[in-house]
């Protein structure tokens, strides 16, 4: 074989190809298997409108490799978002821009969007919701929880009925400790509702395995309709309410919400409801916790 024809193939300083124009055709008849190859598939699926938008506005090539790598980055983000936010199992959709501040007073609004930054996620603090039903908790549980997937963080969501259900269960079954793994798993574990029921004692103490095993690892955002005084009749046990508060608050935001159920509110004003006496900081609907003191501990 003549030198001439070999030298074709020999790989540049940059360790591409000085490639003759039927080589290049080649590359691009297999553009589509590499891309599919190096799971590019933004640029893929796109390829001609990028091309021709590329080519639109005069991009140089290095412009134009930047534009494609900018959908290609912009898609992955989109894909793990959506799955983040499918794996974290909110109830429904709420955003912190959807939450009225106006209609509950009792919450600091600089509070709100300063927990909405996700640096207590970053720093494993937890975050302590409490206040009567309909006052906005599973609201901004979920709001939160959103600003933290955004931010690249994994979330769970789930009631305190059925965590504590799955776990009550897999002890019964011997695979505790699995499910106290993967409830120890995400950077943030959001337990909706605590309170609602009281606990059996031996619920309890689960509980506050799992407490434990999240102490200073990852986030707990939990809600609750008792103040944490009455947190001693929820797990049915002094001792065991004393050890989960004891770790649950110390790296805590408390925020308490006084005030009544936006749910009610549109049915108050239209006469349906007697308004609360006393306003907004009474006991109200649904027996509202006397007042704690909000805090940072
Ligand atoms: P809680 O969990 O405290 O019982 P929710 O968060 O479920 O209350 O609130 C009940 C309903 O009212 C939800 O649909 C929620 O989005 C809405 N809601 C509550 N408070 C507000 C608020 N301040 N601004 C906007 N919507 C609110
Ligand atoms: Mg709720």
């Amino acid at each position: 074989m003549p030198r001439s024809t070999q030298k074709t193939a020999a790989p540049s300083r940059s360790g591409m190809t000085a490639a003759e124009p039927a080589e290049i055709q080649r590359l691009v008849e297999d553009l589509d298997g590499m891309l599919s190859r190096l799971r590019l598939g933004a640029i893929r699926e796109q390829l001609d409108g990028l091309l021709e938008e590329a080519a639109r506005r005069q991009l140089n090539l290095r412009e134009a490799l930047a534009w494609l790598c900018a959908a290609e980055v912009a898609s992955k983000e989109q894909r793990r978002l959506s799955m983040a936010m499918t794996i974290a199992h909110f109830p429904f959709v709420r955003t912190l821009e959807g939450f009225e501040f106006e209609a509950q007073p009792s919450i600091d609004p600089g509070k709100i969007r300063d927990l909405g930054t996700c640096r207590w996620v970053a720093n494993g603090d937890n975050v302590v919701l409490l206040g009567p039903p309909g006052v906005g908790k599973t609201h901004l549980e979920v709001a939160l929880g959103r600003e933290a997937v955004a931010r690249g963080y994994t979330a769970q969501f789930t009631t305190a009925m059925e965590l504590i259900g799955a776990l009550v269960k897999a002890q019964q079954q011997g695979t505790l400790e699995m499910r106290l793994a993967q409830y120890a798993k995400p950077k943030l574990l959001i337990i909706d509702e605590l309170g609602y029921l009281p606990l059996e004692p031996a619920a309890g103490h689960l509980f506050f395995q799992l407490i434990s095993r999240r102490y200073e690892q990852g986030s707990v955002l939990i809600s609750s309709n008792r103040p944490v005084e009455e947190w001693d009749e929820v797990f049915g046990d002094q001792v065991v309410a004393a050890a989960i508060l004891d770790r649950l608050l110390h790296h805590s935001h408390v925020v308490t919400i006084r005030g009544d159920s936006y749910r009610l509110r549109e049915k108050r004003r239209s006469g349906l409801f007697r308004p609360q006496a006393g306003g907004s900081s009474s006991a109200g609907i649904g027996g509202v916790p006397p007042p704690i003191p909000a805090e940072e501990a």
